[in-house]
């Protein structure tokens, strides 16, 4: 059969050592359609998969005591120094930018499908001048255009032909055929494009999300290079967004998959673990769902069939421990769990002050996520959970709360991710903020930035040098937990979440 057209797929995702899933989505219904595809990942070209949270040594407990309490001097000239600082992180080196225009012009696409993070801005200007060099149409598209403030912004970039904004799995063939006959995408929903005529962006309304996911394709994930992987791992989603969703700062739920709570039926995602396995031969598995246990029944579901699709499968994922009820995170679900091959388990701790959760509105209580953590460590999984310092209202007293919370539990905990609170445009944050400032002392927003959903923004806690020194004791915990070894039979998940 005489492919329809070829679609050059860049993956600009440098940080997964497994394949993209959001890809995968992709590539299964151009193909299906007659399209030749072919995908550029810069793993197949030696970009390094990038480890989160790994076994810790001094010198990052070092690095994070300066980033998250740094001293009075250094704090007045942070923002600066991390412009500095982002700016060196998203450079593209010489040696890449060959690699990307040899295999762009080499590639003779008809039209470039882009898949980026914010964070690639530069990335996506250099491969969008080559195309608009070669005339090849690109449509730019990732699960951060979805604030029109962001997707506006973006679509001005030279070469971009459209930005496109929300779930793409069932139109993606409808716009490829477009921009391949030439025909404007302008009118279709979600799709964002820059009017060189009327100078003014064009945008169409925002895409609802999916609501049937069973009838999703089970993603082609065949082009990555799972040679080069250290280990196989299968990524699958068996929901999309939280069944929560109401946490002040939470930009996952903004996301174009993360907006509002769906799930796919249990047996549309042991089909899917069935058939990956066989095509992969691969038995390890990664749920990328935001928070997995949202449908309490499809989490029993998966724990309670996942052998029976795929003996020795082990598999992790990220839960809610909230408080509204039977969340599936009892003792015996988690025993049951591990027995299903439930190696390592994240979860949002976020603080141990109760203050602070009810600030977030994060919907759960410190002593059901110390509870949780017992239940996991004891029913032999390594539990890993994030958290955060400088949430505004936070006081010295809520971080020695926290602290005291991680010396009680730390024989319990294998991992803290711990962030700084960021405000981020588009999240229910912004939304109060900007409503009340006044409500919220400890920070100034000066400015929100939608090119690449931030904001300009003074905390002033870390003036005050005894919550300095509180943060400062609570690194010191945090570096004790992360300096464990993980256990052999889950160091293959170690730094993947
Ligand atoms: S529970 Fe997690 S995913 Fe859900 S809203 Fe809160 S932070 Fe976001």
């Amino acid at each position: 059969m005489v492919a329809k057209g070829k679609v050059l797929l860049v993956d600009l995702n440098n940080y997964a050592r497994y394949p993209s899933l959001g890809i995968g989505y992709l590539v299964a219904p151009l193909r299906a359609a007659g399209y030749e595809v072919e995908l550029l990942s810069p793993m197949a070209h030696g970009q390094g998969g990038v480890m989160r949270e790994h076994q810790e040594n001094i010198l990052d407990h070092l690095m994070r005591r300066i980033y998250m309490a740094p001293p009075g001097w250094l704090w007045q000239h942070q923002d600066w120094l991390y412009e500095i600082y982002r700016v060196w992180k998203q450079r593209l080196t010489f040696q890449r930018r060959n690699l990307l225009q040899a295999e762009i012009e080499c590639g003779k696409a008809d039209v470039i499908l882009l898949s980026a993070y914010l964070s690639h801005r530069k990335p996506v200007e250099f491969i969008a001048g080559i195309a608009a060099r070669l005339g090849v149409p690109v449509l730019l598209g990732g699960p951060a255009f979805t604030l029109p403030g962001t997707a506006k912004d973006w679509a001005r970039i030279a070469g971009v032909s459209a930005v496109f904004s929300g779930e793409a799995e069932f139109v993606i063939v409808d716009l490829v055929r477009a921009l391949i006959r030439g025909v404007s995408v302008y009118n279709y929903t979600g799709i964002f494009v820059h009017s060189e005529r009327a100078s003014q962006i064009g945008c169409g309304s925002m895409l609802e999300p999916l609501a049937e996911l069973n009838e999703l394709p089970i993603p082609d994930l065949s082009d990555f290079p799972w040679e080069l992987y250290p280990h196989r791992i299968v990524p699958l989603m068996a929901s999309r967004g939280c069944g929560w969703g109401r946490c002040t700062f939470c930009s996952d739920v903004i996301t174009a998959n993360g907006r509002t709570f769906r799930s796919r039926s249990l047996e549309h995602v042991l089909d899917e673990i069935e058939t990956q396995s066989r095509q992969y031969q691969a038995r390890d598995f990664i749920f990328l769902d935001i928070k997995l246990n949202s449908d309490v029944n499809l989490w029993r579901g998966i724990i309670d069939n996942i052998q029976k699709r795929v003996p020795g499968a082990k598999w992790i994922g990220t839960v809610h421990v909230n408080s509204m009820g039977d969340n599936g995170l009892d003792q015996d679900t988690l025993v049951r769990a591990h027995e299903s091959g439930l190696v390592r388990i994240s979860f949002g701790m976020e603080s141990g002050s109760q203050k602070m959760l009810r600030r977030m509105a994060k919907g759960c209580k410190v002593e059901l996520n110390e509870a949780f953590i017992r239940a996991a460590s004891r029913a032999g999984i390594s539990v890993r959970s994030t958290m955060m310092v400088g949430y505004p209202g936070e006081s010295t007293g809520d971080v020695d709360l926290t602290t005291q919370f991680l010396e009680r539990n730390a024989e319990y905990l294998d991992r803290i991710n711990l962030c700084r609170f960021k405000p981020i445009p588009g999240t229910a944050f912004q939304s109060l903020y900007d409503h009340r400032p006044e409500r919220f002392e400890d920070i100034q927003v000066f400015k929100w930035d939608y090119r690449f959903a931030r904001a300009s923004y003074r905390p002033s806690q870390m003036r005050d040098r005894r919550y300095r020194l509180a943060v400062l004791k609570m690194l010191n915990v945090v570096h004790i937990i992360n300096r464990k070894p993980l256990r052999d039979n889950m160091i293959q998940f170690d730094g993947l979440m």
